[in-house]
């Protein structure tokens, strides 16, 4: 576990559609986490089946990748102490009825298949997702707020 693990966040169509981009944004950022890249993006259905590629055979996955594909998502890479498991608790479950309240799926959806955000499981697929998303590389910068977040 590091101050700097990255996990890749996406808001995905309907979280754009619905207007909910600057809260979940504003969440990672008041947790105490870094924006290292951030982008608006029309993704090909080519693209998703690369990032949903373990799911590829499940009866849902046409389903998720026209809804995918349906219009922009927000591809996000945050970092900071323990970015990925912290980043799916931020999120909670895949199904939204089983999300706590105070989650990001708790709180603003109701379907599995309109679950808003999307948020790596491990680091090994954070890695993948990042060079999947951000093939130009992402940002490095010291934040300003670094001594006041870590020890
Ligand atoms: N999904 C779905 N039906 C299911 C399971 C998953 O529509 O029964 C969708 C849902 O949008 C989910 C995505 O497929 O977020 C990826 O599934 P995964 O199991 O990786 O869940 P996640 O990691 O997003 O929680
Ligand atoms: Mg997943």
């Amino acid at each position: 576990m590091s101050n700097n693990e990255r996990t890749y966040i996406m808001i995905k169509p309907d979280g754009v559609q619905r207007g909910l981009v600057g809260k979940i944004i504003q969440r990672f950022e008041e947790r105490g986490f870094k924006l290292t890249a951030l982008k608006l993006v029309q993704a090909t259905e080519a693209h998703l089946e690369q990032h949903y590629a373990d799911l590829k055979g499940k009866g849902f996955f046409p389903g998720l990748i026209k809804y995918m594909a349906s219009g922009p998502v927000v591809a996000m890479v945050w970092e900071g102490l323990d970015a990925v498991k912290t980043g799916r608790v931020m999120l909670g479950a895949t199904n939204p009825l089983q999300s706590p309240v105070g989650s990001i799926r708790g709180d603003y959806c109701l379907a599995v298949g309109r679950n808003i955000c999307h948020g790596s499981d491990s680091v090994e697929s954070a890695e993948k997702e990042i060079g999947l998303w951000f093939p130009e590389g992402v940002n490095q910068y010291i934040s300003a707020l670094e001594p006041w977040i870590f020890e």
